[in-house]
């Protein structure tokens, strides 16, 4: 196990000098800071977003991303939002107008009885309650950090579960990885609960 995180860590540090003692260093500040929980919450998904967003970035402008317009190839997956999404999400919704709001509402509603009955991530194939007709998303600005680190070079490794590390792209794997263990650490930083909830269940608790 060492020699595999040494390696990814090699990789890592190849594609992106410097990110991991920059991200060391940035959490390392945020655990070690007085605040109110809900401020720290909000400050280390900032931050592990916005490492998952470098990475979408970096991939895109190499040219090894196969992720654009229309593909919802992963939004079959079970996502995850954190609790600081939720709100963002929430107003996302809002915006939508009242037709598509209802029926966005409806489709949670189903969503959220097949998480509970799926609890296993690996046997959950359900088209997500934000997709329209067209396999677009419709809160696309204010998705999750869930589905912005499901970037993937290839499409169809994104219909089955576990997406990015099945893929073919070696850097792909390890910016997974990386952002995994940037998740890792996260949840220890918030150690007192706060830990991502599946999708519809935690939007209908507070939509009306
Ligand atoms: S929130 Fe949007 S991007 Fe994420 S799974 Fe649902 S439709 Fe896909």
């Amino acid at each position: 196990m060492a020699e595999q995180g040494e390696d990814v860590e090699i990789a890592i540090e190849g594609l992106y000098p410097g990110l991991i003692k920059q991200m060391t260093r940035n959490f390392r500040e945020i655990m070690g800071k007085e605040g109110s929980r809900q401020a720290l919450v909000r400050e280390v998904d900032v931050l592990y977003r916005s490492s998952v967003e470098d990475f979408a970035k970096a991939e895109a402008e190499a040219g090894r991303l196969a992720c654009g317009a229309g593909c919802s190839a992963c939004c079959s997956q079970r996502v995850e939002l954190l609790e600081s999404e939720v709100p963002d999400v929430l107003r996302a919704i809002n915006r939508l107008g009242g037709s598509v709001r209802k029926q966005v509402l409806k489709r949670l509603r189903r969503q959220a009885r097949l998480e509970i009955a799926t609890p296993d991530p690996e046997q959950y194939r359900v088209p997500c309650s934000l997709l329209d007709e067209a396999g677009r998303c419709l809160i696309y600005a204010a998705r999750p950090t869930a589905c912005r680190k499901a970037i993937s070079s290839n499409a169809t490794h994104c219909q089955a579960p576990g997406t990015v590390l099945f893929d073919e792209n070696p850097s792909l794997v390890a910016a997974s990885l990386f952002s995994t263990a940037l998740e890792f650490a996260r949840t220890a930083v918030l150690l007192q609960g706060s830990l991502p909830r599946p999708l519809a269940g935690a939007l209908l608790e507070v939509m009306k």
